[in-house]
């Protein structure tokens, strides 16, 4: 099959970049050195142009996960163009895109069914008829004057951020060529390619709890370097919502961030998925993956309704917490106005938290049933 034609202006750009950082980085460094002021900058700019892919072109412009005051775009706007990935406009279509046929080799931009090469970088590097420029699925970011503006002005904000910054950063500090080296190039690289593991890795590499109508995967250790976006199965499950790492724990400073600006007005609308609906979508993947392998199993039919019996039993006592949660809720927000009977909110309080240890003790017999598929000794029907 005769191959796409080659994108020379990316093709330069994206092999003279890294070529020239791992060369001229050490070299510098050898026979001049870099201080700590140096290094700082370089991460601290680092963290400016991913957060503002994660934070701003991914989950603000892409996915319309919450909104952002007017003074939060235009530095996420800049940001991004600080990273090099194309305007606003052109990456959330592609992103758009990549959510709506993902996999879909003939039309997912980057589908990580095409290899790692290609999903990493090399949809950048040729004219493949799946990246063809369509931008019909951005109408709504028309309107945003903020992604208008970024998108007339896109060339002067990347020399301004990848040149001018650096530069004018190092001649403050006293070391122009040291500051672009490791602020303008090493920064650019770097940054550039933590974003492209979200489009190859995060589709390889990790586990999938929540569904596996797609090739995305969770991945704690690559929400450490992507800025929380590791939890790709969880996002592709659930792309309306403003968080990736769903719980408190999970490593997200985009999350983090964003929802940090909301105490102070900065964002606001943030969507979010309830703990029932992420539970629920956990337990039906479960449910399907288990059937699945006791037929291939060829497990006896008694133990399958044996399971199929626990899973309704556990659906129905998710529907009853999440009923009790929110009386709980309600009675607690009641109580910041006014003194309920304190009877009522014993009763209400007290059910709430008898449901919530039914739950968890049927979760536990869910997950040690899905441990011992077939087994009667360990599951007596
Ligand atoms: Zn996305
Ligand atoms: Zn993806």
């Amino acid at each position: 099959m005769e191959k796409a034609p080659i994108n020379w202006t990316n093709m330069w750009l994206f092999s003279l970049t890294p070529a020239l950082a791992i060369l001229l980085v050490p070299l510098y460094g050898f026979y001049f050195g870099y201080d700590l002021f140096e290094w700082v900058v370089l991460l601290l700019m680092m963290g400016f142009c991913g957060m503002s892919i994660t934070a701003g072109y991914h989950r603000l412009w892409s996915h319309k996960t919450y909104k952002a005051h007017p003074a939060v775009r235009l530095i996420l706007a800049v940001g991004g163009a600080c990273a090099l990935q194309n305007n606003i406009l052109c990456w959330a279509s592609d992103h758009r895109r990549h959510h709506q046929h993902v996999d879909n080799n003939d039309k997912d931009p980057y589908s990580a069914g095409r290899g790692f090469w290609f999903s990493h970088i090399g949809w950048i590097l040729r004219h493949y008829p799946s990246g063809k420029t369509d931008l019909s699925n951005v109408k709504d970011l028309r309107n945003d004057p903020i992604v208008m503006w970024q998108h007339r002005n896109y060339l002067t904000l990347v020399l301004a951020t990848n040149i001018g910054l650096p530069a004018l950063i190092g001649l403050i500090h006293g070391d122009i060529i040291a500051s672009l080296l490791l602020a303008g190039l090493l920064r650019l690289v770097l940054s550039q390619h933590v974003t492209y593991f979200i489009n190859s890795l995060a589709h390889m590499w990790g586990r999938q709890p929540y569904s596996d109508q797609s090739s995305a995967r969770d991945n704690g250790l690559l929400a450490l370097i992507t800025y929380g976006e590791g939890y790709h199965n969880y996002h592709h499950t659930f792309q309306w919502d403003y968080r990736n790492g769903v719980k408190w724990w999970h490593y997200d400073p985009t999350k983090w961030m964003i929802g940090g600006l909301s105490f102070i007005g900065l964002t606001s609308d943030l969507k979010r998925c309830s703990v029932a609906q992420i539970e629920k979508a956990r337990i039906d993947y479960q449910y399907r993956t288990a059937t699945e392998r006791c037929e291939l199993l060829n497990i006896p039919e008694k133990w399958r309704l044996r399971l199929e019996q626990e899973y309704e039993d556990l659906q129905q006592t998710l529907e009853l917490w999440t009923e009790h949660r929110q009386a709980w809720r309600e009675l607690k927000e009641k109580q910041l106005h006014e003194t309920l009977a304190h009877w009522d909110s014993l009763q209400i309080r007290d059910t709430y938290k008898e449901v919530q240890f039914k739950l968890k003790v049927q979760k536990k017999r869910w997950q040690f049933m899905l441990g011992n598929i077939g087994d009667f000794s360990a599951v007596p029907n």
